[in-house]
C-alpha cells in the first residue's frame, strides 16, 4: 500500500480545516487535508449567512466554503476525498488510515473534524431543513423576525437558543419531553422569567407540519396520554445538542465529558505534543464559522511552530 509522509495532515474541510491548510499552506509545510465524508462541513447545509465578516451582503454556506478551499488551492494544499478510519497517535510520526486502506503518516496533525448537530430522526424535518426547521439561532434568528417559533429540547442549548430567539421572534414555545428541564437552574430561570418564552412540558414533536414550501406548523405527542396536538408556527428549532467527530481518538487524546477534544488555554495544544484540534470538534461554546476559522489559524501557527522544535 501507498505510504505518505508529511509535514502537516488536516483531518476535515470546514472553516477551520480550511482556515488551517490556507496557513500552513502559505508557510510552505504543504498540507495534506483529508477532505471527510461530507466536504465543506456543517456550512454546506446553511443557506444565507449573514454574519461572517466582509461579507456585507451576506454569503451562501456552500459559496463561502468553495472560496476558503480555492484560497488553501493557491497555497499548494493538496486535498484527498476519503475518511480516516483509523488513527495511531501512540508514536510519533503519527499514522492514519483511510477508508480505501491508505495509509498516511504525519509529523504533525491538526483535527478539525468538526461535530453535528443533534436531530430528531422524523422525516418532516428533514423535508422542513432550511425551510424553516433550523439546528442553530444565531444562524437563522434573524429570519424568524415577528414569527412564532418553536424550540426543543430542554438542555442549556435549549434555553440559550430560546432567549437569543426572543430577539427577533414574537413567540417562542420550548417544548421538552420531560417534566423538569435539565438545564442549569440560571438558565431555566432566565427563559422562564422571558415573557416571550411559553413552555410546554412532557411532549415529543410526532410531527414539523409545512405546505411543502415553508413550516406552517408543529404536531406534538402528550408522552402521558398519547394524544396529539397542532400548534401553528413558522419555525422549529431542535436543540437536543451536538455530537462531536471524536470517537476517532477515544482512548488517545483528553476528551471531556461531552465528547469534545481538549485544548490547553489560550491554545490548539491537545494532549498528545504534535496533535492540535481546532473548529467545533474541541468548542461547544461558541461553535460559529468565524471561531473556527480564527482556531484553524492557532492550530497552523501552533503546527508550524511544533515542527520547527522537531528539526
Ligand atoms: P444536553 O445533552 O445537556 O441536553 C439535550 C436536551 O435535549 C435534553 O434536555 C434532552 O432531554 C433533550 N433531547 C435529547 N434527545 C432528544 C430527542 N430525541 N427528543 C427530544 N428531546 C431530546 O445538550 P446541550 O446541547 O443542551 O448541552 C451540552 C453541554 O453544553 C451541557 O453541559 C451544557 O451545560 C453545555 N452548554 C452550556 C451553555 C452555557 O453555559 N451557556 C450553553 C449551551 C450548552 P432529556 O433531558 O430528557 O435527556
Amino acid at each position: 500500500m501507498e505510504k505518505v509522509i508529511r509535514d502537516v495532515v488536516i483531518i476535515g474541510t470546514g472553516p477551520a480545516g480550511y482556515t488551517a491548510a490556507i496557513y500552513t499552506g502559505r508557510a510552505n509545510l504543504k498540507p495534506l487535508v483529508i477532505e471527510g465524508m461530507q466536504p465543506g462541513g456543517q456550512l454546506m447545509i446553511t443557506t444565507e449567512i449573514e454574519n461572517f465578516p466582509g461579507f456585507p451582503e451576506g454569503i451562501n454556506g456552500p459559496e463561502l466554503m468553495s472560496r476558503m478551499r480555492s484560497q488553501a488551492e493557491r497555497f499548494n494544499a493538496e486535498f484527498v476525498y476519503g475518511s480516516v478510519v483509523e488513527a495511531d497517535l501512540s508514536r510519533s510520526p503519527f499514522s492514519l488510515t483511510l477508508d480505501d486502506g491508505r495509509e498516511i503518516v504525519a509529523r504533525s496533525l491538526v483535527i478539525a473534524t468538526g461535530a453535528n448537530a443533534k436531530w430528531l430522526g422524523i422525516e418532516s424535518e428533514d423535508r422542513y431543513r432550511g425551510k424553516g426547521v433550523s439546528a442553530c439561532a444565531t444562524c437563522d434568528g434573524f429570519f424568524f423576525k415577528e414569527c412564532r417559533v418553536f424550540v426543543v429540547g430542554g438542555g442549556d442549548t435549549a434555553m440559550e437558543e430560546a432567549l437569543y430567539l426572543t430577539k427577533f421572534a414574537s413567540q417562542v414555545t420550548l417544548v421538552h419531553r420531560r417534566e423538569e428541564f435539565r438545564a442549569s437552574k440560571i438558565m431555566s430561570l432566565r427563559a422562564g422569567k422571558n415573557p416571550k418564552i411559553k413552555t410546554i412540558l412532557n411532549v415529543v414533536v410526532d410531527e414539523i407540519l409545512g405546505d411543502g414550501r415553508k413550516v406552517t406548523g408543529i404536531r406534538l405527542k402528550d408522552v402521558r396520554t398519547g394524544e396529539l396536538a397542532d400548534h401553528a408556527c413558522d419555525g422549529v428549532f431542535v436543540a437536543i445538542g451536538h455530537s462531536p467527530n471524536a470517537g476517532l481518538f477515544t482512548g488517545q487524546l483528553a476528551i471531556d465529558d461531552y465528547g469534545y477534544i481538549e485544548t490547553k488555554k489560550s491554545s490548539s495544544e491537545t494532549s498528545v505534543p504534535g496533535v492540535f484540534a481546532c473548529g467545533d470538534v474541541q468548542d461547544y461554546t461558541y461553535r460559529q464559522a468565524v471561531t473556527a476559522v480564527g482556531s484553524g489559524c492557532m492550530a497552523a501557527i501552533d503546527a508550524e511552530r511544533f515542527l520547527e522544535s522537531i528539526r
